[in-house]
């Protein structure tokens, strides 16, 4: 039988080693139902997700609540929406007691004297020209200028067919205002126009992303494997989707047979009693998912499938490494 030492030399024993202690388990949260923004192709909003439960305003609910989560073994909390920015006590509610990362839209600071290392992941959907269409303004010229150098901050850019041949001058942007970037894919939810993609450019956005990993190491916190999953929608041989995905909230599983998957995993409403089925749109069909998370969480639950070989053991282990400095447990 092939053991993780046999597959590895002493370098990549170290990092293997590094990142097996860390044992992540995430829960994903929405904190409000209200952003100060309306993306088209927002999979929140696009969803009904929004009128799925009706906010939880007591802040004493809030504790309990992440208490009880805590109590079911989550190590890190996610916190998206709506944009929680709007609820800054919501979001200390989890900051005081968790591992904490907060998603937004980079429209409102976070404030450092209160939220000193909370991990916060920025939104952001291209360039200007696309920002203004999708997302009614140029969110970046006021992100950027919040978070400009913060060492716990970095862009989650979202790519969509019309950037193909473009995300370097983005890249370019983030480096500049000293800043990292993590790369995802979009899945037009909302079917704008033109915002789909086919499969030429989805090859074509493949060799773009190597690239500029290759090119601004320090910048991209990527992998090439994440890319070719996130871009074929394949991983050894098998296809995501439904059958596969591994962020599919426990309670509401009844998959069969189960798949490998999130622990305990659970996506839960601002109610803090609703659950959605997953960590994103309710509605979208699954064979169109192009989730950054799920397809990373795809290849970390699947360690053993990649013990076949040395590359696919490295190519494992450089996916969990990505997960685990994007959400701060080991440094960049
Ligand atoms: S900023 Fe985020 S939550 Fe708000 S509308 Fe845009 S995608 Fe949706
Ligand atoms: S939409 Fe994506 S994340 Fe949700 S269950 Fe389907 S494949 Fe998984």
């Amino acid at each position: 039988m092939k053991t993780v030492s046999s597959l590895l030399d002493d370098h990549w024993y170290e990092r293997y080693k590094r990142i097996s202690k860390l044992n992540i388990r995430s829960s994903i949260y929405d904190v409000t139902n209200r952003c100060n923004l309306r993306c088209k192709g927002c999979f929140f909003f696009s969803s009904g997700e929004h009128e799925a439960a009706t906010e939880e305003n007591d802040i004493s609910r809030w504790n309990a609540f992440v208490d009880k989560e805590m109590a079911r073994g989550v190590n890190l909390a996610i916190l998206i929406g709506g944009e929680p920015t709007l609820c800054m006590d919501r979001i200390e509610a989890f900051y005081r007691r968790i591992p904490t990362f907060c998603a937004t839209n980079g429209l409102i600071r976070v404030p450092r004297d209160r939220f000193p290392d909370l991990m916060v992941g920025i939104s952001l959907w291209g360039d200007e020209e696309d920002e203004k269409l999708l997302r009614g303004k140029d969110v970046f010229s006021i992100s950027s200028k919040n978070y400009e150098g913060d060492p716990h901050a970095y862009y989650l850019y979202t790519i969509t067919p019309k950037q193909i041949g473009r995300t370097e001058r983005i890249v370019g942007k983030i480096q500049d205002v000293g800043l990292k970037v993590h790369l995802q894919l979009l899945s037009n939810d909302e079917g704008v126009n033109g915002f789909s993609w086919q499969p030429r450019q989805l090859e074509e956005i493949r060799l773009e992303m190597d690239a500029m990993l290759d090119r601004y190491p320090d910048t991209v916190i990527s992998s090439k494997y994440y890319h070719e999953i996130i871009t074929t929608g394949k991983m050894l041989g098998r296809r995501f989707g439904w059958t596969e995905c591994p962020s599919v909230t426990a309670p509401m599983d009844s998959r069969n047979p189960q798949p490998k998957r999130l622990t305990n995993f659970i996506r839960w409403a601002s109610d803090l009693s609703t659950m959605h089925r997953c960590c994103t749109s309710e509605t979208r069909d699954c064979s169109t998912c192009k989730d950054g998370a799920a397809h990373m969480s795809w290849v970390m639950v699947n360690k053993r499938a990649h013990m076949r070989s040395s590359r696919d053991l490295r190519n494992w282990i450089e996916v969990y490494e990505m997960f685990a400095k994007l959400y701060q447990f080991i440094p960049w």
